[in-house]
């Protein structure tokens, strides 16, 4: 049983004069093992920013709050620690990696994260039936790293990522930005069997509603200009996809 918990966090991002601007005004949530949580908010109104302060990005500065994982600070580890302490964040390696295949990419990770290297036959084959329940070419393997991948290739691959790194808590922004319908089904169905096998914790950073048909949050947060402004249960997505933003007030309606 692991739990995140995200108190009263305010970041702001460092603009390049070095001046501050606020971002997030102080967010409270708690996401637990087998839970799914959806943030759901306009344009603008700093969902990236909170998946990027808890993934340690450098552009942001944590100007109050805390994070806790399993009770451990987060927010005073590396990037590596978070990984290794059980938290997955989509963003987190968006780059190209010249010369990494996705095989050694995966299997670098989980040995980083485990500390010792999975067994060379099991993780061939987990391997193998990741991709195959995401319908991706065995070839996908031998590709380098987000080397031309497309949108559904990259989630895809995070997917697989989630499957063979078993995180805590993962962490997806915006996992449903440029995929047509039927890679949506087969990430979303991705993101249920791992969070079920490994009762993992999913909070789930979305702007729109689509992707809460297939992947069911049990908790939803609405957020708009870097604050929790309401939250509920599935019904309230539901609610949302009916209405928008706009009785959230002129920030919300104007940012979408
Ligand atoms: P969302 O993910 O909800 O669309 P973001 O977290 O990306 O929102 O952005 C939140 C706010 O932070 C926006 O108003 C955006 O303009 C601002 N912001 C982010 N990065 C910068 C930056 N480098 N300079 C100025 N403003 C920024
Ligand atoms: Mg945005
Ligand atoms: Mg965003």
């Amino acid at each position: 049983m692991s739990k995140l918990e995200i108190r009263d966090l305010q970041v702001s991002v460092k603009l390049p004069e070095g001046e501050l601007k606020p971002i997030l005004h102080g967010v409270t949530l708690t996401v637990e093992s087998g839970q799914t949580h959806a943030i759901m908010g306009p344009n603008g109104s700093g969902k990236s920013t909170l998946a990027y302060s808890i993934a340690g990005h450098p552009k942001y500065e944590i100007t109050g709050g805390e994070v806790l994982l399993d009770g451990q600070d987060v927010l005073a580890m590396s990037v590596d620690e978070r990984a290794r302490a059980g938290l997955f964040l989509a963003m987190q390696y968006p780059v190209e990696v010249p010369g990494v295949s996705v095989a050694n990419f995966l299997r670098t990770s989980k040995t980083a994260i485990d500390g010792e290297a999975p067994k060379l036959r099991t993780w061939a084959a987990e391997l193998k039936g990741s991709m195959e329940k995401l319908g991706m070419d065995p070839a996908f393997a031998q590709r380098n790293v987000n080397e031309g991948f497309s949108g559904g290739e990259k989630k895809r691959h995070e997917i697989v990522q989630l499957e063979l790194l078993k995180p805590k808590i993962a962490i997806l922004d915006e996992t449903d930005s440029g995929l047509d319908v039927d890679a949506l089904r087969v990430v979303s169905e991705g993101v249920n069997r791992v969070k079920d096998t490994n009762d993992m914790g999913v909070l789930l950073i979305t702007h729109y509603t689509r992707i809460l048909r297939y992947i069911k949050p049990d908790f939803v947060h609405v957020f708009v200009a870097g604050r929790i402004v309401e939250e509920g249960g599935p019904e309230l997505a539901q609610k949302l996809e009916d209405e928008g933003y706009k009785r959230y007030g002129a920030d919300a309606e104007a940012a979408v």
